[in-house]
């Protein structure tokens, strides 16, 4: 019989479910004190000083940048290979993105190019077609896959730039890093930026259903996000239900509708108490996958580091430029019909319409993430993942790169 190998399916157990029963009984279903003590909780397991639950992470970092004051005509460094979101807020407040190439191995943002970008726009140089650029305030780096970046050279770069730091830690939680093995381990948002951004999308590392998590060190940054979370009132609904409130609210900005239910926040209490069980659950089949596959030449494998503890959110595999014989399109396919749904993590922003034309981007400009989306393949990786799944992922990659091989050498008799 063959196995289905689903992309993902969501690690939820009895104490999730009994926690959203419970909410739901409480007759208290928007923010209020589950999400009190979520915040709380996941501050506490990353190292901050203050966490603002939103309701997604692309609300988070809006309100990051808008915290720290990104307006009309400021460039922000954004890695091209990255999701939708991480660009589009700097959309929002009128910024300009200045996407910027991927290591071709880490698949993180290349510094090296950052520098190059930033060099170019600040020498008045033209950049695609970006519109003028008064300055480059900040960077938003993506630990792609749950593997950190170097956090002392991002500091480093920062520093030297003058420019801000927000994680887009969609992937990296929990996720952490150290400068060598004699330092000490640093969580993902245990001040690796000024803000970090946590996601709890369905198929993220642990789940609220939809739902995020901006954590910073800075009070007035957490003040001025938790006040534009909530229409930019002076009270939140929990002083309210908490009784510290009154009826007599006042509106200080014109904010946003980004708070987190308590339904959600129900589910995120749980899964936050299984974060680390989940992803030593997903260490273990990545590392099956790396010793079963090691010696696949036709393909590249993820990175692993000694001075990271990687979130494995993500497994994402390269065809190799020569040696594979497949082209990526016809190879999912082939995943798919053999039961095995993989996806691709990501066309490149710079590839999208909207930036393509907009800014005029070419594939030359960006020719590392040019290429390698090209030959990516993200491998199903979940907590809940069965030993025959992961077996049966294997199998059919093997048997399917096998063939190909095959197929391309010219058998005599
Ligand atoms: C999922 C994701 C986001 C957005 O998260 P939401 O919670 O869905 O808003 C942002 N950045 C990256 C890299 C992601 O993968």
């Amino acid at each position: 019989m063959k196995t289905h190998v689903p992309f993902f399916r969501p690690d939820l157990c009895e104490p999730e479910i009994d926690e959203v029963v419970a909410s739901l009984r409480s007759g208290w279903l928007t923010t209020g004190p589950r999400v009190k003590r979520f915040e709380e909780e996941f501050a506490q397991a990353v190292s901050a000083s203050h966490a603002v639950a939103m309701n997604s992470c692309t609300a988070a970092l809006h309100l990051a940048i808008d915290a720290l004051g990104v307006g009309p005509g400021d460039g922000v460094l954004v890695p091209t290979l990255t999701f939708a979101a991480t660009a589009e807020v700097v959309r929002y407040v009128g910024g300009i993105p200045i996407l910027v190439d991927c290591h071709p191995v880490t698949l993180n943002m290349d510094l090296d190019h950052a520098e190059q970008m930033i060099n170019r726009v600040q020498a008045g140089e033209r950049v695609a077609s970006l519109p003028r650029i008064e300055r480059v305030v900040g960077m938003i780096p993506v630990h792609v896959a749950g593997l950190m970046m170097d956090i002392d050279e991002v500091k480093s770069f920062a520093t030297r730039h003058d420019l801000w730091v927000v994680d887009d830690a969609a992937h990296a939680f929990p996720a952490a890093w150290r400068s060598g093995p004699a330092d000490p381990w640093q969580q993902c948002g245990q001040q690796t930026a000024v803000v970090s951004c946590f996601s709890f999308y369905a198929n993220k590392t642990i789940t609220t259903g939809e739902g995020g998590m901006a954590v910073t060190a800075d009070p007035d940054v957490a003040a001025h996000m938790r006040l534009m979370s909530l229409h930019g009132l002076s009270h939140d609904s929990w002083d309210r239900y908490a009784g510290k409130g009154s009826w007599d609210y006042r509106i200080l900005a014109p904010g946003y509708k980004y708070n987190m239910t308590d339904i959600a926040a129900a589910i995120g209490i749980h899964q936050l108490a299984r974060a680390e069980t989940m992803r030593r659950d997903r260490e273990l089949i990545a590392t099956r996958y790396l010793v079963a596959l090691r010696d696949v030449e036709e393909i590249e494998l993820p990175l692993i580091d000694a001075n990271r503890i990687h979130a494995w959110h993500l497994f994402p595999i390269r065809l190799h430029p020569r040696k594979s014989k497949i082209d990526r399109n016809a190879f999912i396919r082939e995943l798919n019909d053999a039961g095995v749904s993989c996806s691709v993590h990501w066309r490149p922003l710079h590839l999208h319409p909207y930036y393509e034309q907009t800014f005029a981007w070419k594939p030359q400009d960006l020719p590392v993430a040019s290429e390698v989306w090209t030959r990516l393949v993200s491998l199903p990786l979940f907590s809940s993942m069965k030993s025959e799944e992961v077996d049966a992922v294997v199998t059919v990659v093997r048997t399917l790169l096998g063939r190909s091989a095959a197929r391309s050498t010219v058998h005599v008799g």
